[in-house]
């Protein structure tokens, strides 16, 4: 059955561009010694993103530079760029400290980490201790968690200095911001349009250079789409690769925390930081974490073809209705690029592709109506005054959560409730069994389409070392222009949502330009690993971003911004 899951490769050429000529590939170092401290921004600029964070640790390890220069230089920039963007719900107040901290330990020769001096972002549903941690919701306001999730505490030990916390959609319910209790965040590319989400502060302030590295959460795609919208690198890793303790929990057997960064250099550094087991998170693996810094190969040293043979399969159905125009020809554009690096290229069907959104919705709302449950005012969350318990339950609930967070549990508590259980899980079951013959098999109903959507990847990937996908069928889009119509928002997680439910690890990075905003807006092309190959990912982002030509990497709000 496994087999006629997985279509053999047709002909790649609807796919591929008419003529592909060579390219002369970028030679620039990582680590110039002429490389400045904090990378000018210049709108116009198309030279191939550096590590900020090699940078950084260079300069404060040859003197060149403080990490309090440093961390004053990041404030600045954040403070110009802000008001625009919207990108934190909150500051730290500890920055310069401790910089100054580094500084010391710099100044008596002592070990620092590997982030020392790196500013990083954290997305607000990710607990920190000396800040409030929301996720976004009146029903967290002001909430201050006695505890670091695991994540933060490994980049604090590491010298990473957490500069605040970033926007978000409600519990990461959502795509665009708009879903924060809060305030919305503006995408750093046109201020008029969405950075994507849910994870959209922790994109936008990478963009905008406000820090050098952010975490943020990816249930569904929101660490990738907003990767995607605000032109950065998103990571999101194997499921239980990094520890979820701490991470405030929207489904649980899809959230991981992922990373941000403005080159694949950056968001490998910032994985290596956070992965690996933590005895507080019964899921995370045990899994080997392997030196994925070794991967960063300079530019100078690439061969002229230096993805030979690599097998890279193009996700058909990803390229079909329903993606824009000119998202396609960005993508087609990574993938004749993919061609000259010396890949191998195929077209791959994942037939159980459009089950995944529903299959999603299905399990993401029932797993957050059950998680949710605790914020019931006496539990967690904030408590409303009332006359009695039945009361304050419902009146903390109601004027805690937000629309879309109450429209999720709704649906979740429908989709669970007895009597449509039949109605709806039993009917895609159904559906699926003769679609697919299960046969006489007994899956769980939703178990059962996760299983597929597996087996189907699986298929894919030992045909390929990667498959590859836009990340969104879309640029970024216009701040409310689809606030009313969740189904058009839903839709838009199509191509990440399958990757969840697999829980394999996939990077996006940039790959060209649509037309819109000042300055024309970002296209992500998504790479899709096999689990816990996210060393692989990484390697082939790095030579695909280090030689890509003619791509813009920052956004025309930090160049005239940084130039006030
Ligand atoms: N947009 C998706 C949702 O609203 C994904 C969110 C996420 O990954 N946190 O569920």
């Amino acid at each position: 059955m496994l087999s006629t899951l997985h279509h053999p490769p047709r002909s790649l050429s609807r796919f591929l561009p008419s003529k592909s000529k060579p390219r002369s590939f970028h030679t620039k170092p990582i680590l110039s010694s002429s490389h400045p401290i904090i990378e000018q921004p210049h709108a116009s600029s198309t030279s191939p993103p550096q590590s900020q964070i090699l940078s950084i640790r260079h300069s404060l390890l040859s003197r060149h530079v403080t990490a309090t220069q440093l961390a004053e230089s990041y404030l600045t920039r954040l403070k110009l760029t802000e008001p625009q963007l919207n990108s934190f719900l909150h500051l730290s107040n500890n920055v310069l400290k401790e910089a100054q901290a580094i500084d010391e330990k710099i100044r008596r020769n002592e070990d620092v980490g590997p982030l020392a001096g790196v500013l990083v972002g954290v997305k607000d549903n990710i607990c920190t201790v000396d800040m409030p941690s929301t996720a976004g919701s009146k029903v967290l306001e002001n909430y201050c968690p006695p505890f670091d999730a695991t994540a933060v505490k490994r980049v604090k030990e590491l010298g990473g200095i957490v500069v605040g916390k970033t926007n978000l959609d409600e519990f990461g319910m959502g795509s665009t911001t708009e879903a924060s209790a809060f305030q919305v965040t503006a995408n750093p590319w046109d201020v008029s349009r969405v950075p994507g989400g849910s994870s959209g502060g922790s994109a936008a302030a990478v963009s905008a250079r406000q820090c050098v590295v952010s975490l943020g959460s990816d249930t569904g795609g929101s660490v990738r789409q907003p990767a995607s919208f605000c032109g950065v690198v998103g990571l999101k890793p194997t499921y239980g690769r990094v520890s979820r303790f701490g991470l405030m929990a929207y489904a649980s057997s899809l959230d991981v925390i992922g990373c941000f960064g403005s080159s694949v250099a950056d968001a490998g550094i910032l994985l290596n930081a956070v992965s690996g087991h933590d005895r507080l998170d019964a899921t995370s693996s045990k899994q080997e974490v392997p030196d994925f810094t070794s991967q960063f190969v300079s530019a100078t040293l690439l061969e002229s073809k230096p993805l030979k043979g690599l097998r890279v399969g193009i996700i058909r159905e990803t390229l079909d209705n329903g993606v824009d125009t000119g998202v396609k020809s960005a993508i087609l554009g990574a993938v004749s690029h993919l061609e000259e690096l010396g890949c191998t290229l195929s077209e791959v069907s994942l037939p159980t592709f459009s089950l995944g959104l529903p299959a999603y919705y299905i399990l993401a709302s029932s797993e957050s109506s059950s998680n949710l449950s605790r914020y019931d005012g006496v539990r967690y969350g904030n408590q409303v005054v009332a006359d009695e318990l039945n009361a304050l339950y419902e009146d903390s609930r109601a004027k805690g959560f937000g629309s879309e967070v109450k429209m999720r549990i709704l649906m979740g508590t429908y989709a669970l409730s007895a009597g449509y259980y039949d109605a709806y899980y039993k009917r895609a079951q159904q559906v699926l069994q003769s679609s697919f013959m299960c046969g006489q098999e007994k899956f769980h109903p939703s178990a059962c389409v996760r299983t597929l959507i597996q087996k189907s990847f699986k298929a894919a990937l030992d045909e390929n070392d990667i498959l590859i996908s836009p990340a969104a069928p879309s640029a970024a889009y216009k701040i409310g222009e689809k606030k009313n119509d969740p189904l058009a928002m839903y839709a838009g997680d199509i191509m990440t949502v399958n990757v969840n439910l697999a829980g394999l690890p996939a990077l996006v990075l940039p790959c060209g330009f649509v037309e819109g905003g000042p300055a024309g807006l970002p296209v992500g092309l998504q790479m899709i690993g096999a689990a816990f190959d996210e060393e692989k990912l990484l390697k082939v982002g790095h030579v695909f971003e280090q030689t890509l030509q003619d791509c813009r990497f920052v956004p025309p709000l930090v160049a005239d911004g940084f130039a006030q």
